[in-house]
């Protein structure tokens, strides 16, 4: 194929200009539904006014308050005297591997995750928030409580064999991060008064936040976050513009020289069939005319069984078997017949 390699250019591209597109939909969303959610106080009126909204609850709200656990808070597994609510342990392998140019690049890859949540909620003012699932969070702001790296001792023969599989192990990470009990966030969901009890869960009109940011903060981020895709968007649908008219012009310049090629052949044959036909003998035997059409004469020789038995015009059809002796054509040649 002619263009594969601007196709597969811009089938990359497109795949991550969507991508690009997909997130700046998400963040455009996000902040919308952001400014649009009212800030409520965590105070004895809360509850009141959840509880005269539609299905006691109101789809998207932000409030900030103290986590506290419900119940012992757990502690935090690398560093015993921190307590929290929520923790996850990363294990990441460093390694360096071969790209395509045979360069040596270092990346990070996770190989296990593990995480430990408890119930808690938000608390100021004697009015407290349960959190719900709060590991699904979309912004889940959690402190590093403790990170490791180890480098690995490779043996010999781990060398050679990362030279020829082109992996090679560098050393594992481990990280610890947690959510401490005791820290002031802002959490945003949609939030509900289920009986006695206010809780704040993710909401089908935008994702869940918690965070250590204030309202304003998060929507400057994302803002900024959804100009950098703006950037990126306008970057590679450039590229994909400039691709596509690459291949459309090297269609067309592919199209032209088929077309004129065509058009050469045409008039080489025209001018052969001229210029035979100005040579021709007038009156032909039977025994000189082409065997297949009749019109005319014998021409060409066909090899290896020797027989002058079509013309020029029927041999550019007539190409596996001769027609005479059925014989297989290995060649042919122009015959002289003097
Ligand atoms: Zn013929
Ligand atoms: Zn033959």
């Amino acid at each position: 194929m002619e263009f594969l390699h601007e196709s597969i250019a811009l089938g990359v591209d497109l795949l991550i200009l969507g991508l690009c597109v997909r997130e700046y939909i998400s963040y455009k969303k996000s902040v919308n539904c952001l400014k649009a959610a009212p800030q409520l106080a965590l105070d004895g009126d809360l509850k009141k006014f959840v509880s005269v909204q539609k299905d006691k609850k109101i789809p998207y709200a932000v409030v900030r308050g103290t986590v506290t656990p419900i119940g012992v808070p757990m502690r935090s597994v690398m560093s015993p005297s921190v307590t929290a609510v929520l923790q996850v342990i990363k294990l990441s392998e460093h390694r360096v591997t071969r790209g395509f140019a045979g360069f040596w690049t270092e990346q990070r890859k996770l190989i296990h995750v593990s995480s430990n949540e408890m119930p808690f909620e938000l608390r100021n003012n004697d009015c407290n928030v349960e959190i719900i699932d709060a590991l699904n969070a979309a912004v889940l702001d959690l402190d590093v409580v403790y990170d490791n790296y180890e480098p690995s001792s490779l043996s010999f023969f781990d060398h050679v064999f990362g030279f020829f599989s082109g992996v090679r192990q560098k050393g594992l990470q481990t990280t610890e991060e947690v959510l401490r009990d005791g820290s002031f966030i802002t959490a945003i969901g949609e939030l509900e008064l289920d009986g006695k009890t206010l809780r704040l869960q993710p909401s089908p009109v935008g994702p869940l936040f918690l965070t250590t940011a204030t309202k304003s903060t998060l929507i400057k981020k994302l803002e900024e976050a959804k100009s950098s895709m703006i950037v990126k968007i306008v970057i590679f649908g450039t590229v994909s513009a400039v691709l596509i008219s690459l291949i459309i012009r090297k269609i067309c310049a592919k199209r032209r020289q088929d077309r004129d090629e065509r058009k050469i052949k045409e008039t080489l044959e025209k001018e052969r069939r001229e210029r035979r036909s100005r040579t021709r003998p007038l009156n032909l035997t039977t025994e000189q005319l082409c065997v297949v059409c009749s019109t005319n004469p014998k021409e060409v020789i066909i090899l290896p069984c020797g027989h002058v038995c079509i013309c020029e015009d029927c041999s550019e059809k007539i190409r596996i078997t001769c027609p005479v002796c059925r014989g297989k054509i290995g060649t042919k040649a122009a015959a002289f017949i003097a």
